[in-house]
């Protein structure tokens, strides 16, 4: 057994199998024997089951939302935040489900149809990080379910609470053994399990570039398709002629959600020379208001890091940052109450030689860069290797369209600091990796297309 730790106090607050090898591969054939019965079923039936695992998790929120709060250390309004979130692709695919249409060509020979046809990609495997416990295990088997293929997932071992909760509900939903399987252990032996496995058409992944490449690397042996979510390394750009209110407001809740351990967190925060000072009085009186505490309560509170190698890399960067002359704005060390508690902290001076600049940060920590001019925030926005998201705040309507088509990155935001929804295309380009996430284009990801020519009188 693995112990699940609450972040918050090191308290023990559960246990998930270190499943053996014959366990594992027992799982894997599980998901594979279901598949051709559930890829099968009429699309109907597919959405029916899937909305009835969505109305039962509905109704028990505050459940999964406390067992989140225990093993993540996210506050309780973000952890209901989550649900809403991940219960969102839930719906969306049990309605997308009955809409995965083929098409028909007109044909080259006058005596034939050509039709396209969409199928499952078959049994499919999905390995998830622990930053969002709830969302990440939705939005991949509701999506792979919906599509008619089966899935095994293995959750994070910091997280695998709310993620067998999940599955609990799926049973109780009528999702059978093996459509939706699960698997707990060790993390190499299950990697190697799910993508040495000729029987496994596809692997979703959403977690560090280096095991992503890693998981890449492997399922070039057997040819899988691949989703692959890795690091960013987001720019957030604030223009003089913004509305600095919004930006800062946007800016506060983008970068705290979950302590900073978001893969879309504002990693490097671009703000244009004549409105810098302003911004960062502002930015400064806004952080100070928020409380850093342990995350059973209603008020949003910056909740601890998820383990003792995240508070060392957060403490590592800023140190960093310090010794090379960044300015502390606010925090700039451990919180009082110790553990994995961090302080909020603004780091003002920055640029690119130091390591914040260059690193995912995952902690509440914003990292402020002085920019003159648009192509210099565009170039300096763009001169990383991740591609995951970037915003920008502008009020000038040409300015908005130009940075749309320059930043490199899978998604941009203009003038808002929220990024998420089950109808939009989630994902990245460069090492932020490939592939999409909610909407009708994640639901593509689990289909093949079928070429028939149907020739005859
Ligand atoms: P993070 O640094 O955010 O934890 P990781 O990429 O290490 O990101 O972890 C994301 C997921 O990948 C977790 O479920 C973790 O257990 C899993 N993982 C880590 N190493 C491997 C590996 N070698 N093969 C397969 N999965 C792995």
């Amino acid at each position: 057994m693995i112990n699940v730790i609450n972040p918050a106090d090191g308290s023990v607050v559960g246990q998930t199998p270190l499943m053996s090898e014959p366990d594992v591969a027992a799982a894997i054939t599980r998901t594979c024997d279901a598949f051709p019965a559930w890829a099968r079923k009429t699309a109907k039936e597919r959405s029916d089951i899937l909305r009835r695992w969505y109305d039962l998790v509905r109704a028990d929120k505050r459940v999964f939302a406390e067992i989140m709060v225990k093993e993540n250390g996210k506050c309780l309004s973000e952890a209901l935040g989550e649900i809403e979130y991940g219960l969102g692709f839930i719906e969306w695919y049990a309605e997308e489900a009955k809409r995965v249409y083929g098409d028909t060509i007109p044909s080259h020979d006058p005596n034939a149809s050509v039709l396209v046809m969409k199928e499952p990609v078959g049994p499919t495997a999905a390995i998830t990080p622990w930053n969002f416990p709830f969302m990440m295990i939705t939005r991949k088997v509701a999506t792979a379910l919906a599509a008619g293929c089966t899935m095994i997932i293995k959750p994070a071992e910091e997280t695998p609470l709310t993620a067998w909760k999940l599955l609990e509900y799926a049973r109780e939903a009528g999702i059978p053994s093996g459509v939706f399987e699960m698997v707990t252990g060790d993390p190499n032996a299950i990697g190697e399990a799910f993508t040495r496995d000729e029987r496994i058409h596809k692997v979703s992944f959403t977690g560090s570039t280096r095991v992503g490449k890693l998981l890449a690397g492997q399922c070039g042996a057997t040819l899988k398709k691949m989703t692959l979510e890795l690091g960013g390394n987001a720019p957030f750009i604030v223009f003089d002629d913004a509305n600095l209110e919004d930006a800062v407001a946007g800016l506060v809740s983008a970068k705290l959600r979950n302590s900073g351990q978001v893969c879309i967190s504002p990693n490097r925060i671009f703000v244009q020379a004549g409105i810098y000072d302003a911004f960062v009085e502002k930015l400064t009186a806004a952080v100070a208001k928020i409380r850093v505490d342990q995350g059973m309560q209603d008020e949003f509170v910056v909740g601890p890091l998820i383990n003792q190698q995240a508070i060392d890399k957060v403490t590592a960067l800023v140190d960093n940052a310090v010794s090379l002359g960044a300015a502390v704005r606010l925090g700039g060390k451990r919180h009082p109450k110790g553990g994995l508690f961090y302080e909020p902290t603004i780091l003002c001076d920055l640029n690119e030689r130091f390591d914040v600049h260059n690193t995912e940060i995952f902690g509440p920590v914003f990292a402020l860069y002085r920019f003159s001019s648009e192509e210099e925030a565009i170039r300096s926005a763009n001169n990383t290797e991740y591609g995951l998201v970037a915003y920008a705040w502008t009020t000038d309507m040409g300015r908005a369209f130009r940075l749309s088509r320059q930043l490199e990155a899978g998604m941009v935001i203009i003038n808002s600091g929220s990024v998420g929804t089950a109808s939009v295309p989630f994902g990245g380009i460069k090492s932020s990796g490939y592939g999409r996430e909610g909407g009708h284009y994640g639901i593509e990801e689990y289909v093949q297309v079928k070429y028939v020519l149907m020739a005859g009188q």
